[in-house]
């Protein structure tokens, strides 16, 4: 999908989400993202927490498109009634295929070029 192949992306210590400071935590391995589950996740919103987790041992388009992902459910978990109406896995979906056309805009524009 990525015209142009990104050299690197840097994850930020934090993100600010409609005005609250989420951490943004990296991790090696995916299977610590969630100790309780033991899942191989990409990434993973902890909204009440304000956290959000990423495995950064992906090529860098990828831990864009899941860094974007988790913001999106940031922003969704933010936009309350949004979060709610929405069922699951409908959400999930919208999130996916949102945070990819995302992460592809901003590359394309080169808006997240190192
Ligand atoms: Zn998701």
């Amino acid at each position: 999908m990525y015209y142009r192949p990104m050299r690197k992306f840097k994850l930020p210590k934090s993100v600010n989400i409609c005005g609250k400071t989420y951490k943004v935590k990296a991790f090696k391995d995916s299977t610590k993202l969630d100790p309780e589950s033991n899942r191989f996740l990409r990434g993973l919103c902890l909204p009440k927490n304000q956290e959000i987790r990423i495995h950064t041992e992906v090529e860098p388009e990828d831990m864009l498109d899941t860094f974007l992902h988790e913001i999106i459910h940031a922003i969704f978990f933010e936009m309350l009634g949004l979060s709610e109406t929405i069922p699951e896995n409908q959400k999930e979906v919208f999130t996916s295929d949102f945070a990819t056309v995302l992460a592809d805009t901003l590359v394309r524009n080169l808006l997240m070029q190192p």
